[in-house]
């Protein structure tokens, strides 16, 4: 847990957002500027700054989080979808709190940075 990171806010409720799904090892919320007709991130409750990162720490966290993201696109999006994971800032990654993008239906642009 860090106090100066967004999706730990997010996790522990200090910051709202749209849920979708809750889990023991996993929150999944809706991307604020969705870049596809289904945009959701699905990040782990603990702290890790990338999915690399997950999952050397917590292998079994990252594993939930993979079989997460298919459960939200049944429900979201026919159980078709992309899952991104952008990894390092030139990668385009903003937030450092290891997430997974669930895109669904029609991309709105590029993949998501
Ligand atoms: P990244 O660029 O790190 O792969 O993805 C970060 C994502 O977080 C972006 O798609 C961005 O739109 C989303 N995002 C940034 N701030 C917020 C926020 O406060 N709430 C939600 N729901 N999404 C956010
Ligand atoms: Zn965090």
């Amino acid at each position: 847990m860090s106090s100066e990171c967004l999706f730990c806010s997010i996790v522990d409720g200090s910051i709202p957002a749209d849920v979708v799904s809750e889990t023991e090892h996993t929150v999944a919320f809706r991307d604020i500027n969705p870049q596809a007709d289904v945009h959701v991130l699905v990040v782990p409750r603990v702290h890790e700054a990338d999915i690399a990162s997950l999952a050397a720490a917590a292998p079994e966290v990252a594993v939930a989080l993979i079989a997460e993201t298919r459960r939200i696109a049944e429900t979201e999006a026919g159980g078709q979808y992309r899952l991104v994971f952008n990894t390092g800032e030139a990668a385009g990654q903003t937030v450092f709190h290891a997430h997974g993008h669930v895109l669904g239906g029609q991309l709105h642009a590029a993949l998501p940075s």
